[in-house]
């Protein structure tokens, strides 16, 4: 949960690294791209982050619970021709019900053509790209921009323990560090 929110912090202030100083303002309506089987967290994130829970689109699943990438699409163009600005797409890579993983080849594409932030909630399948077997479920993670993990979930840990990694090194220190100095 702590992940997704930074994850989400960090997309919104790389996008528009005014908002860290001056909030949000009125004319910023920026959406958020999840599936309907993602985890709760964006909600929660949406929320404190001041971008509005009207402001995520859930779209839907395929019959084995990976998002529907066509469904993607016309939903970061539906928002585009609403004026709005697609930010964040939040893939999940082992849903917390159904276990399944979104394509995120093909979602990392998608991102890259309408330049979106791609997150890969990895809180409970992250652990697979430690398996020779599986790891070929998280296929283009290396594409996100950050990527969370959870060891309290599949590798047993038994107090929370979350992992949030990005891309780009320095994204965390300029997105998130906040000090009493008024130029941060
Ligand atoms: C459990 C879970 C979360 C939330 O993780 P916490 O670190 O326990 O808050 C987020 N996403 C998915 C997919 C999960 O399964």
């Amino acid at each position: 949960t702590q992940a997704n929110l930074v994850a989400v912090l960090s997309a919104r202030n790389t996008l528009d690294p005014n908002i860290k100083k001056t909030g949000l303002r009125q004319q910023h309506d920026l959406v958020l791209f999840i599936s309907d089987q993602a985890h709760y967290s964006y909600v929660s994130a949406a929320n404190v982050l001041g971008l509005g829970v009207q402001n995520i689109i859930r779209v839907k699943s395929d019959e084995l619970g990976r998002m529907d990438t066509e469904a993607l699409e016309f939903a970061i163009q539906t928002a585009i021709k609403e004026n709005k600005t697609p930010l964040f797409i939040g893939a999940t890579a082992g849903t917390t019900v159904l276990g399944a993983f979104d394509s995120i080849e093909e979602i990392a594409n998608i991102a890259s053509k309408y330049n979106l932030w791609l997150h890969i909630d990895g809180a409970f399948g992250g652990s697979a790209l430690l398996s020779n077997s599986y790891n070929s479920l998280l296929a283009g993670s290396e594409l996100a921009d950050s990527f969370s993990w959870d060891a309290h979930k599949m590798m047993g840990v038994p107090v929370p323990c979350s992992v949030i990694l990005t891309r780009n090194s320095g994204v965390l220190f300029d997105t998130c560090t906040t000090t009493d100095d008024k130029e941060t």
